[in-house]
């Protein structure tokens, strides 16, 4: 049975519990910004619109915080100055989380998804004590208010054996529905946390925001060709011929969501791809990249996976769903086509979808 979406007065509620968690919880170190940013994070890509209560791996948390903490990570150097050091996450001492990344940033100099396709055995390594850092940790510290445990997002999590958690009905729903104010409020926490606990080292940079939280682009280049000869070389959104090199544009927006999924890109003409900035397409663009995806989507996907890129469609539909979704709750306008000519989003958006 599926369960309604919450009620505006429980939608209030959820919001005044996180908004205590920041104020009263104890923050030892940056985890449960990250735990609650991978939590939001995982019920874009797995959760729908419905109030249900939401299955989430502790595996796929594990991978969130190694994206998350993969950047902040490397040596920050205030100011540009020649000395870089490493932040510090954790009130006393480093965060064990940042160590194991170091550990295997030091041995290999990579980016997170280099490693993840290429080294699978240190990823997997990688993956799983960052999983038992998190099952130890913040998973069960999260909750704790003012020495009082608040479970209103998921029941205690005391045994370390399981290998998930199970979002109370509703929650997925409001992690999703508030998705921006969330990331809003745990970057602005996380930089606050990361300035104090570093305050020596830091002086007055002002630049720290966009280093901790500046996702890692990944080179494009394969997408493109695949993409490229999948489109016969014409632009995805004017259908023209692109007679210059063109670029790989994220359908969803990267700054909508900060992923790398293969089946999320077009192959377009430098110009469109400028002009569409960070706006969702239009109508029509959706209907077409969704046809494309339920005629071409394996083909797509047995592409990619021959060269160890980045994939996963049903995630992929799922963010883009919850895209358009936020889309229409903010009356948003679309991108149509060059020199901004923008429509209205129309609930017929939904049925292009299915
Ligand atoms: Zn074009």
């Amino acid at each position: 049975m599926i369960t309604p979406p919450p009620t505006p007065d429980e939608q209030l509620q959820f919001l005044y519990n996180i908004q205590r968690l920041f104020a009263q919880g104890r923050f030892t170190a940056s985890y449960k910004y990250a735990l609650l940013q991978s939590i939001a994070d995982l019920c874009v890509m797995h959760g729908d619109d419905s109030g249900d209560s939401l299955e989430i791996k502790l595996d796929d948390i594990a991978e969130q915080f190694i994206h998350l903490y993969w950047q902040q990570c490397r040596p920050f150097y205030p100011h540009q100055t020649s000395q870089g050091f490493i932040l510090r996450q954790n009130t006393s001492g480093q965060a064990a989380v940042v160590t194991h990344i170091l550990t295997s940033q030091r041995e290999l100099h990579l980016s997170a998804f280099k490693l993840k396709y290429d080294y699978p055995k240190d990823w997997v390594r990688l993956k799983r004590n960052v999983r038992t850092v998190v099952s130890r940790q913040p998973l069960w510290k999260l909750q704790v208010v003012s020495n009082d445990t608040n479970e209103f997002l998921y029941d205690d999590f005391t045994d370390t054996s399981h290998d998930s958690i199970r979002l109370k009905s509703g929650v997925a729903y409001c992690f999703r529905a508030f998705h921006s104010i969330l990331t809003d409020m745990t970057r602005g926490a996380w930089l606050r946390f990361v300035q104090t606990t570093n305050t020596q080292s830091l002086g007055n940079s002002t630049d720290l925001g966009e280093f901790l939280f500046n996702w890692q682009r990944i080179p494009l280049d394969k997408f493109k060709l695949i993409l490229r000869d999948h489109q016969e070389t014409r632009c995805f959104y004017c259908h023209k011929m692109v007679k210059s090199k063109g670029e790989v544009d994220h359908f969803i927006p990267f700054s909508q969501s900060p992923t790398h999924l293969g089946h999320n890109y077009v192959f377009t003409h430098k110009s469109c791809n400028l002009d569409k900035f960070d706006f969702l397409a239009a109508h029509q663009h959706l209907h077409e990249w969704a046809q494309r995806n339920l005629h071409y989507g394996d083909e797509l996907t047995d592409l990619f996976n021959e060269q160890n890129l980045p994939n996963n469609l049903p995630v992929t539909r799922n963010i883009t769903n919850w895209a358009y979704c936020q889309a229409e709750s903010t009356k948003a306008e679309l991108w149509l086509r060059k020199r901004r000519v923008m429509e209205t989003i129309q609930p017929s958006w939904r049925e292009v979808l299915v």
